[in-house]
């Protein structure tokens, strides 16, 4: 059997292309390469043609109008325009927005952002199996708050948070309620009036699309939902987001969600096979952690702990013929280890000792078999060179020990 390596599990950072999605932005670079914006000529037409088409596919994925689909560069400008859009258009109403603490960056930055211009912000804390209380979500709403801002599907735990319930509670208080749902749009049936959510953001290359585009949805009835515009000019987008269309990508966008549409099904039932199958192996090993609830869980990942490895020295172990993540992969210039496997409760060990499988569309068997020998190999030699596994063994209790403070 040929395997080419590396073998890349990392798909909750970015997926590759899907070649068919490529074969529909191809015609829309030279050929077709109008502004969708101009009226006054076929170039343009056939342009605004394609847009009009593939936002239409975007929007049936979600089961959304096509007018409700703000096309943007992608989650990250879409996370913001959503909060701080909100922010602004609703200042009058209030200056209070919940978020919780394992979101994505760009939310997180975004709400600090906000706490800077005066507004408040409350971070909820997550239960140890990564899910927020809905207690405390409740308890946390004033007659200030205007957003809720909660995840979908997170990143690096997979854990899906109980948005159903979320939005209830958001309605019922006239609250908004955004979803970045970056990780889960593609992958598992999100539908926007189901789920009752007024904003919500997604990206093309989570889903086999390019990257460089994305888009938040906003709801236009029951209720109508505005945002200020963080970028100014052209009044594109309904006047939400202007600038020039990125026609291409727009077009690979709309082809992506036609395809995770039709495949979701099938793909969903494939990948939480070969997850569990990886994950069931890997569990063999002792001392291994699945991060976060088993349960509520988007179908292609995995975070697992491996005490006593290093994630970062696992990867060396395996001569990094797996392309993952770790949870001590420093984001930043510091060494801190994943503030999401934190806020799930986790000591420093376990989170530096964690990695993060992101299955996609073209992981197969093989690849998992594979992923399977060379981690559990590499977590047993590196734990016979360990002097803490080795106490450990002994029976030592390891968390007793007085460790010298520099
Ligand atoms: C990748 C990701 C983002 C950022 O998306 P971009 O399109 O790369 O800006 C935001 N949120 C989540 C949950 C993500 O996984």
């Amino acid at each position: 059997m040929n395997l080419e390596l590396p073998i890349y599990l990392d798909n909750n950072a970015t997926t590759p292309m899907d070649p068919r999605v490529l074969e529909a932005m191809l015609p829309y670079f030279v050929e077709k390469f109008g502004n969708a914006a101009s009226r006054n000529h076929s170039f343009g037409w056939v342009a605004e043609e394609a847009v009009d088409y593939a936002r239409e596919q975007v929007a049936k994925l979600i089961n959304a109008d096509p007018k409700e689909i703000i096309l943007t560069s992608g989650a990250t400008e879409a996370d913001n325009l959503a909060i701080k859009g909100v922010f602004e258009m609703y200042a009058t109403k209030g200056d209070h927005v919940i978020t919780c603490t394992t979101e994505h960056k760009a939310v997180l930055d975004t709400c600090k952002h906000i706490e800077k211009l005066g507004g408040h912000v409350t971070y909820l804390d997550v239960k140890e199996d990564g899910l927020i209380d809905l207690e405390e979500l409740k308890n946390a709403i004033t007659d200030k708050t205007i957003l809720i801002s909660i995840m979908y599907g997170n990143n690096e735990t997979g854990v899906i948070q109980p948005v159903r319930e979320i939005s209830a509670i958001a309605r019922k208080h006239g609250i908004l309620f955004f979803t970045d749902a970056t990780q889960a749009v593609g992958k598992i049936p999100v539908d926007v009036n189901a789920d009752g959510i007024d904003l919500m953001a997604f990206s093309a290359h989570k889903m086999y699309g390019p990257k460089g585009v994305g888009a938040l949805y906003v709801r236009r009835k029951n209720p109508r939902v505005k945002v200020t515009a963080q970028m100014d000019g052209g009044g594109h987008e309904r006047g939400m987001r202007s600038g020039t269309l990125n026609v291409p990508a727009i077009v690979g966008f709309g082809k992506a969600c036609e395809l995770c549409m039709n495949e979701m099904e099938s793909e969903a039932k494939r990948l939480s096979v070969m997850r569990d199958r990886l994950e069931t192996s890997l569990m063999e090993l002792e001392e291994t952690y699945v991060n976060g609830t088993r349960e509520h869980r988007l179908p292609h990942t995995a975070n697992i702990s491996f005490k006593y490895v290093e994630g970062e020295g696992l990867m060396m172990g395996f001569n990094k013929n797996i392309a993952l993540s770790s949870g001590s992969a420093c984001t930043s210039a510091s060494l801190e280890p994943s503030y999401v496997l934190k806020a799930l409760g986790l000591g420093d060990d376990l989170a530096h000792s964690s990695l993060r499988f992101g299955l996609g569309r073209f992981t197969t068997d093989e690849q998992i078999d594979f992923t399977i020998t060379a981690i559990k190999d590499t977590v047993i030699k590196l734990r016979e060179m360990s002097p803490l596994w080795e106490m450990f063994k002994e029976g030592v209790d390891i968390n007793a020990i007085e460790w010298a403070h520099h």
